[in-house]
């Protein structure tokens, strides 16, 4: 259900999010490895986590529009409706122990989305067991660095613009009312 995360992302958003934007990335990957069927058997992800592999002509093209395709699919699990609110589980503690409080977490998380220029994303990933946050430039993965993602907020334009325009810091603020820490503490104990 496209409406399922107003008010605080509206229907329309989620329309062209979904069946425009992230549908150019899986098209785009798939058109890229028309040519290269021996590629076509692994997952986005494995694609992804080794680009030095791939051949020159189709990295560029795997890196954005895999990478597109992967943080998406992330992005949509970990939202829901009658969502937000304190962190429950694993992930609880494990932002009070790497940040001093969910508070503090999410203040930084906010400022490293803010501080993004241009297109990207903001993340909390495991970086050799380590909880740390990072942003991101395009489509570009944590993943690609060797790191795992267990959350990540897409700041690109068009995840919020119809509805909050320039104001990316209410954007962000909005945001918190959809995670869903289930899905999020799935990730963190993958
Ligand atoms: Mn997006």
């Amino acid at each position: 259900d496209f409406a399922a995360l107003e008010p605080h992302i509206d229907a329309q958003t989620m329309q062209i999010h979904h069946g425009k934007h992230h549908a150019a990335y899986v098209n785009n990957l798939n058109a890229a490895l028309e040519k290269h069927p021996e590629l076509q058997g692994k997952s986005a992800v494995e694609l992804i986590s080794n680009l030095a592999a791939l051949p020159e002509g189709i990295r560029t093209a795997v890196r954005n529009n895999g990478g597109g395709h992967v943080n998406h699919t992330m992005f949509w699990e970990i939202m829901g409706p009658g969502k937000g609110g304190e962190p429950t589980g694993a992930i609880a503690d494990a932002l009070k122990g790497a940040f001093g409080s969910f508070d503090s977490f999410r203040e930084q998380m906010n400022k490293g989305g803010v501080g993004r220029f241009g297109s990207g994303w903001v993340w909390l990933v495991n970086a050799g067991g380590t909880l740390q946050i990072e942003s991101t430039a395009n489509q570009d993965s944590p993943i690609m660095e060797g790191k795992h993602p267990i959350l990540g907020i897409d700041v690109w334009e068009h995840a919020y613009y119809l509805k909050y325009q320039n104001r990316r810091p209410d954007y962000l603020v909005a945001w918190w009312h959809t995670i869903n820490w289930d899905a999020v503490n799935a990730r963190l104990k993958k």
